[in-house]
């Protein structure tokens, strides 16, 4: 059985001063019966402080996105070592804002993938449609050609150590969100997709749906047989919301 993963992405949101608070919150509210693991991914700069505050909590830190050059001449711009110095486990990559705004293409987010992992951490891999995409009816060939770009450099067994993320472009903030079973069948696709390379390892990968996730909305979408858990946005702001989602993903309803 995959435990769910419920991973909260701030995205350029925050203070020092929320951080602190809303990790707080989240510790206080966590009850330790649900079968559930957290991953909550500030921006950069707050990594510290919110490291500070996991401490001892169990619940994990990555970051939302990494330069894929050990290091070097590279103004402005932060290394996967130096992420996991700051106790980082997680990076998310190719996260659809990243895509469409800052040119991450499939190379790119290839080399990212590959760049945590060889410091040891555990990407978190987005892959989603456009509006457009789904309409045109290639949802399924727009993923499959997202994860097979990762696929083809890294290979198979590099999934044994990921998370794939379903994040439909057009339910990201926007307050859509993709039904369960529409959701279901891509997730259900993603893993056929990988199980022709290696199916122990295509069935022990979790993939996380995201895409305007809510404590109303949360347990319906787990309840789906391939939806291992959330990525969550807007909703990873707010500690109650993000409490009710990690505990729709932990309790036994799902099950
Ligand atoms: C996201 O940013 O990955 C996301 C899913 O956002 P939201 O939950 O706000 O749709």
């Amino acid at each position: 059985m995959r435990k769910p993963l419920v991973a909260a992405n701030w995205k350029m949101h925050g203070s020092r001063e929320m951080t602190r608070e809303l990790i707080m919150a989240i510790r206080d509210g966590v009850d330790d019966s649900w079968d559930t693991e957290i991953l909550i991914c500030p921006p950069y700069v707050y990594l510290d402080e919110a490291s500070r505050q996991l401490d001892g909590s169990g619940i994990a830190l990555g970051a939302q996105h990494l330069n894929p050059n050990p290091g070097g001449a590279h103004t402005g711009e932060v290394s996967a070592p130096m992420l996991a110095d700051l106790g980082c486990t997680h990076v998310i990559v190719g996260h659809s804002e990243r895509r469409a705004m800052y040119g991450d293409d499939d190379a790119v987010v290839a080399a990212n993938f590959q760049a945590a992992q060889a410091a040891g951490l555990i990407p978190v891999l987005c892959v989603g449609e456009t509006l457009e995409e789904r309409e045109a009816g290639t949802t399924g060939v727009v993923v499959a050609e997202q994860v097979e770009a990762v696929t083809a450099a890294a290979g198979i067994e590099a999934f044994d150590k990921a998370v794939l993320a379903y994040e439909p472009v057009w339910a990201i903030g926007t307050g859509l969100t993709a039904t369960p079973e529409q959701a279901q069948e891509v997730h259900a696709g993603l893993r056929g997709l990988l199980a022709k390379m290696s199916d122990k390892i295509a069935s022990d990968l979790r993939i996380l749906y995201g895409g305007s996730v809510k404590g109303a909305n949360a347990r319906a979408l787990f309840g789906m047989p391939d939806i291992d858990g959330g990525l969550i946005g807007g909703a990873s702001l707010e500690a109650s919301e993000f409490l009710a989602i990690c505990e729709a993903a932990g309790t036994p309803a799902r099950a």
